[in-house]
């Protein structure tokens, strides 16, 4: 008997350890860790990049998530992740959110959940100045993207005579563009803009005004994270009301930052 009831206690401990493992809110599960790890991208200038003198990953992907840790009152964690690597690692339980860069798409909403929109920008491509006055003049001819992006799928339709080459990062391709590999580098061209920004010999470059596509960023959860969800959207309207969004945006893009960029969105309930 009292084995009988010992089993039950177990049974009854494991079914409430395994309860909330698996269904906290990851707003409860950040909130009682202290800590919010974060998914950004480490090689993606002004998003998400190593400082050469702090040795930190820091960027616009970052600041928000920043700002977020901030309001639950939680240490910020980042982790590194590549346009492949970072719904696997969310849906895994490995980061809590993903800011790297992401377009929010309906096929991606299938499998996590995004904020509202908190960036704007369009797919171009980056070219050896002078030789791309048309998309035409990119059809057939080899063009080089990450693995995992939009940038990829858009690319493949847009393109359909070329070969599209896909690395693990914007930087990589970037070389193979130097080195006469790919034609061009195509993703959304705040990146471009800021691949192009760091490049030594940048005079040799440009960003012809051809956009294939609108790429607008959210804040990737789990699916079904309600409470977290709810109150990231939340903040990111506190943050566009009080002026920290365009604060952020500034630092990075505003009139004295290395890419000066017009503000063309601001931060507004999904409809
Ligand atoms: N925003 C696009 C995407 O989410 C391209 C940039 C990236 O690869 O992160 O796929």
């Amino acid at each position: 008997m009292k084995n009988v009831v010992g089993l039950l206690i177990c049974m009854l401990a494991m079914l409430l350890v395994a309860g909330t493992v698996f269904a906290a809110d990851t707003y409860d599960t950040v909130k009682n860790r202290g800590s919010m790890i974060c998914g950004v991208k480490d090689s993606t200038p002004p998003f998400g990049y190593v400082d050469p003198k702090t040795r930190q990953i820091v960027g616009y992907d970052i600041d928000f998530c920043a700002a977020i840790a901030k309001k639950l009152g939680v240490k910020l964690e980042v982790k590194p992740v590549t346009s492949a690597s970072r719904m696997p690692q969310l849906i895994e339980g490995n980061i809590d959110m993903i800011a790297a860069t992401m377009t929010k798409n309906a096929e991606r909403a299938k499998q996590i959940d995004f904020s509202h929109t908190y960036f704007l920008t369009g797919q171009k491509f980056l070219v050896k100045k002078g030789t791309v006055k048309s998309l035409q003049d990119l059809d057939g001819k080899k063009i080089g993207t990450a693995k995992g992006s939009t940038s990829e799928q858009n690319a493949k339709k847009a393109l359909p005579k070329s070969t599209i080459l896909s690395f693990d990062d914007y930087p990589q391709a970037f070389l193979a563009l130097q080195q006469g590999k790919v034609a061009a580098v195509t993703t959304d061209e705040t990146i471009l803009a800021g691949l192009h920004a760091k490049a030594p010999n940048k005079a040799q470059f440009e960003i012809p005004n051809i956009q294939i596509s609108d790429e607008p960023y959210g804040l990737g959860m789990r699916k079904g994270d309600k409470k977290f969800v709810d109150f990231v959207n939340q903040t990111l309207l506190e943050m566009e009301k009080s002026g920290e969004a365009k604060k952020i945006y500034d630092k990075w893009f505003g009139p004295k930052s290395d890419l000066p960029m017009p503000r063309v969105f601001r931060i507004v309930a999904d409809k």
